[in-house]
């Protein structure tokens, strides 16, 4: 019964408020096939530490291997692009859990197109209870979860979101403007459950938005701790300090 009723409110809800491509408006869809095909995929890409060099497939470059422990990030596409921005700011903001579909299959899209290794395991960012209660739902998770069922055909990646835990609440990484605080409020905010689970494991982790990093590279210093044997990420866009994380 409670499954018509919701079935009901569904189709009253569709009626009245149908769903419209964020871009063209066009009914349907939140991103109409022809918008989602106007969104250019990155195939080239920088090293996500230092930004200055070009390095096949997001891959740190040599010098940044030094300091860090990430081994690449690979942003799907161009937070400059309206449609991606809408659709950013809709997901996150306005709460449409709906659209990891589409942001999901961007970073599939993106993926496919790297030579990225194949990773072992999946992991989405963790959000704090709190931050998981305002939203009702970690964005990351959504977008990792379609990465890992659709990214290779008949097969599914491994997802694990309880391997890697967010111990304590820190301010919104948008709130904060320079790089060093920045770090600092992540030091020490994540920390590994299962170091077998992640023992000689390559792993890629997915996140909605980079800005800095500071914390995908916390986290992957969290893993290669734990015994990862490489840490890669993959996210929609990478934005400008100081734009809303
Ligand atoms: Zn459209
Ligand atoms: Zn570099």
């Amino acid at each position: 019964m409670r499954e018509i009723i919701s079935t009901f409110s569904d189709f009253i809800l569709d009626t009245l408020f149908p769903i419209r491509c964020l871009q063209c408006k066009k009914e349907g869809n939140w991103i109409c096939r022809a918008c989602a095909s106007n969104i250019h995929i990155q195939t080239e890409h920088v090293c996500p530490i230092c930004e200055r060099s070009t390095t096949p497939n997001g891959k740190t470059c040599l010098d940044c291997k030094k300091k860090s422990a990430l081994d690449g990030i690979i942003p799907a596409t161009n937070y400059q692009d309206p449609t991606v921005s809408k659709a950013i700011h809709h997901f996150k903001y306005r709460f449409i859990a709906d659209l990891h579909v589409e942001l999901g299959g961007l970073l599939i899209s993106a993926l496919q197109k790297s030579d990225t290794p194949i990773p072992d395991i999946i992991i989405p960012i963790p959000l704090h209870t709190r931050r998981l209660r305002w939203r009702g739902f970690n964005q990351s998770f959504l977008l990792a979860s379609q990465v890992a069922q659709k990214l290779l055909p008949a097969i599914e990646i491994k997802l694990e979101e309880n391997i890697l835990i967010r111990k304590r609440y820190t301010c919104p990484q948008m709130e904060i403007k320079d790089y060093q605080s920045r770090k600092q409020n992540l030091a020490g905010a994540f920390h590994c459950s299962d170091a077998n689970a992640v023992k000689n494991k390559i792993i890629l982790l997915i996140d909605d938005v980079a800005t800095t990093g500071s914390t995908i590279f916390e986290c992957a210093k969290v893993l290669k701790k734990a015994g990862a044997k490489e840490v890669y990420a993959a996210v929609i866009a990478r934005q400008e300090v100081g734009g809303r994380e």
